[in-house]
């Protein structure tokens, strides 16, 4: 960890000498070239002069001479006029074009730049995250382990140790999972959709983790009719295992948690609700990237590899469907997944 901190610091550092350095670079160029571009200026009009001089010599040696009037009316002097103002726009024309062409390469430069240091950052986040979810349940599982093998323990004792190692397998299981799915929606998720009552669905996915968030109140909110769908069950229970689970994770003490189905006739839509501690409004438009995790690593308390909201978006898209988060109320956040019932083109089987 202290080397983790260690480098961070250090890669931050080198970060910001490496962008001063840059825009150091970047006024000097700018300073430069402006420097040259009055320089141009005066000397296209020093060479201007030089030549009305000469032309006025001339045309005095020829015996011309002529009133400062017709001097300046004359044809010669207009010709030399006319090339000095177009090397005046010219030089203009050239600096100006620079640099708006300087000011849009740095700005992409900058962007590209900025998008490289947040994913490189995120990267560091999901990589301490994660060695964090797979030590600290195995931890649990051999304290657990120990204590049995070394100890004469009650039945009753037994099984509490049995209950505690069951939930952090559990949690091993839901993260093993959630890094297949993430893995599979890069490469080659296609979904396999199967007609589906999703009532029954969602209280069978239900029923499999409710041993995970056992101190939460849950309350269902079904249609009395059947509500069938294409569903991917594969793409859909991760879907549903993530929403549910984030509800239970970002509640404080007492946990409520809202699962709404609801029939919108092309559509059905899936609400789930808590009482929890809520999303601001700016992170709302992050949340769903890949590793992004409210928060620093330092400050958070929560567990978790941001990888949940990435799989639900990814599902609910190839669904061709729709997420939006809204803030609960009195408080916490609600997640409305709207999608079509039908999915034309795609081979569906039913299910039973
Ligand atoms: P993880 O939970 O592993 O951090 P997610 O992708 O599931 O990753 O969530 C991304 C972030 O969105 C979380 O770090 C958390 O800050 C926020 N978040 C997700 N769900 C909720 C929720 N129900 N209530 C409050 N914040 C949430």
């Amino acid at each position: 960890m202290n080397i983790m901190k260690f480098f961070n610091r250090f890669s931050l550092n080198s970060n910001l000498m490496l962008r001063l350095l840059t825009w150091i670079v970047i006024a000097y160029m700018l300073v430069a070239f402006g420097w040259w571009s009055i320089l141009l200026f005066t000397k296209n009009s020093d060479a201007f002069e030089a030549k009305t001089e000469q032309l006025r010599i001339v045309k005095a040696a020829e015996g011309n001479y002529v009133d400062e009037t017709t001097f300046r009316n004359s044809e010669e002097y207009q010709r030399l006029y006319d090339e000095y103002m177009s090397q005046q726009w010219m030089i203009f024309g050239e600096a100006t074009f620079f640099v708006i062409s300087l000011i849009i390469a740095i700005y992409f430069i900058n962007s590209g730049y900025n998008q490289l240091v947040e994913s490189s950052q995120q990267q560091r986040n999901f990589l301490l995250s994660i060695t964090h979810e797979l030590k600290s349940p195995l931890a649990s599982i051999r304290l657990g382990l120990e204590t049995m093998d070394k100890r004469k323990l009650e039945h009753s004792k037994v099984q509490e140790i049995a209950r505690d190692a069951i939930k952090e397998t559990d949690r091993l299981h839901n993260l093993v999972n959630n890094l297949l799915m993430a893995a599979k929606l890069e490469s080659n998720y296609e979904p396999a959709y199967e007609n589906t009552d999703v009532r029954t669905f969602l209280r069978e996915k239900y029923q499999a983790i409710e041993n995970r968030i056992s101190q939460a109140t849950v309350n269902f909110d079904m249609p009395d009719h059947p509500l069938e769908a294409d569903i991917d069950p594969t793409g859909m229970t991760s879907l549903f295992n993530n929403l549910v689970e984030n509800a239970y994770k970002y509640s404080e003490d007492k946990v409520r948690i809202d699962i709404i189905a609801r029939d919108k006739d092309e559509n059905w839509q899936l609400i789930i609700a808590d009482q929890g501690i809520g999303i601001d409004k700016k992170e709302k438009l992050k949340v769903t990237k890949k590793f992004y995790r409210v928060g620093s690593e330092d400050t958070r308390r929560t567990k978790g590899t941001g990888l949940g909201l990435y799989i639900i978006e990814t599902v609910v898209k190839a669904h061709h469907g729709a997420i939006e988060i809204e803030d609960n109320e009195p408080q916490g956040s609600r997640f409305i997944i709207t999608i079509p019932k039908t999915q034309s083109h795609a081979h569906t089987s039913r299910r039973r």
